[in-house]
């Protein structure tokens, strides 16, 4: 059987040398291409992989079956939009994407009838807390989240809480929590807002990707808690959707579509 030949942006990165390795672990994959960030040293391979620094000359020249994008937003939504023109499913792990952008990126994936997975967070554990968080919130309108990353994470707050936010809020009764007149002593203590939830980013050194979801009930809290310790813990979740994506013609957000969870 022939082997699903990869494209990855962003090898040098963090997420990016994980996925190498999972790639190389992984029999039937095969990477045969890298789109890297022009820098000084250019080299010709990495990990045994054509180096390109331009997406749509890669994309044009290598005729590959899968694109993982695993950059920063900006170059990570103009590497998926080039993908899926050139009809390249795609698998995107890069967070911080406009719903704009999202939208989009699914219009070109219908339109070219390619497949686009795209998930905030590529933890099976990750993928369950939200959605046991969105069953809890048929019972519990007061909830809090607290995300907690690494400090270099460049966007805030992360793409796991607002997925959980917008999965929380399916089933939640509106409400304006706390007390109806409540103040900042320092701007931002009580967190962002969204239909009254609240959601603290806390940035630190040595952190990976850690959430908490707090559901306030009467004399009862009930917290759902998730982390990821290292980048690995990622790569079940990335390897399922590369073998995946080839299977849709279209954009999904969220690994729980790929997982079989109807949430
Ligand atoms: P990272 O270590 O900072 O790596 C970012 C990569 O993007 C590096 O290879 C970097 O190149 C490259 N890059 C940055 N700016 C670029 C530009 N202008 N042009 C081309 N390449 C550029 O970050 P990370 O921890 O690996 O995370 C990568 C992405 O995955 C982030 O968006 C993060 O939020 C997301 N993430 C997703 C999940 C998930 O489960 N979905 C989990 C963790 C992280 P240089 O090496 O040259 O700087």
């Amino acid at each position: 059987m022939s082997k699903v030949r990869i494209v990855l942006a962003g090898p040098r990165g963090k997420m990016g040398q994980e996925a190498i390795k999972m790639i190389e672990e992984t029999e039937a994959f095969e990477l045969v291409a890298v789109i890297d960030r022009k820098r000084e040293d250019k080299p010709k391979e990495i990990a045994g992989a054509k180096v390109y620094f331009d997406a749509e000359e890669c994309f044009k020249e290598m005729k590959a079956n899968v694109f993982i994008d695993l950059t920063m937003p900006e170059v990570g939504f103009s590497n998926t939009k080039t993908a899926l023109e050139n009809s390249v499913p795609s698998v995107v792990g890069t967070s911080g994407f406009s719903e704009e952008q999202i939208a989009l990126l699914s219009t070109i994936a219908s339109e070219n009838k390619t497949g686009c997975i795209i998930a905030p967070n590529f933890a099976l554990g990750a993928v369950l807390m939200m959605a046991f968080s969105k069953v809890a919130a048929k019972y519990f309108t007061d909830v809090e989240i607290i995300e907690k990353h690494h400090d270099q994470k460049i966007d805030a707050p992360s793409g796991t809480a607002v997925k959980t936010i917008d999965l929380i809020r399916e089933n939640r009764q509106s409400k304006q929590q706390g007390h109806p007149e409540e103040y900042e002593t320092i701007s931002g203590s009580r967190g962002g807002d969204v239909d009254g939830i609240k959601v603290h980013s806390v940035r630190l050194p040595s952190l990976v990707a850690h959430q908490e979801v707090i559901f306030g009930g009467n004399s009862e809290l009930f917290t759902i808690k998730h982390d990821s310790f290292h980048r690995q813990s990622f790569m079940g979740g990335l390897k399922l959707a590369v073998e995946k994506v080839d299977e849709i013609d279209e954009l999904i957000y969220g690994l729980e579509h790929v997982m079989g969870l109807d949430f």
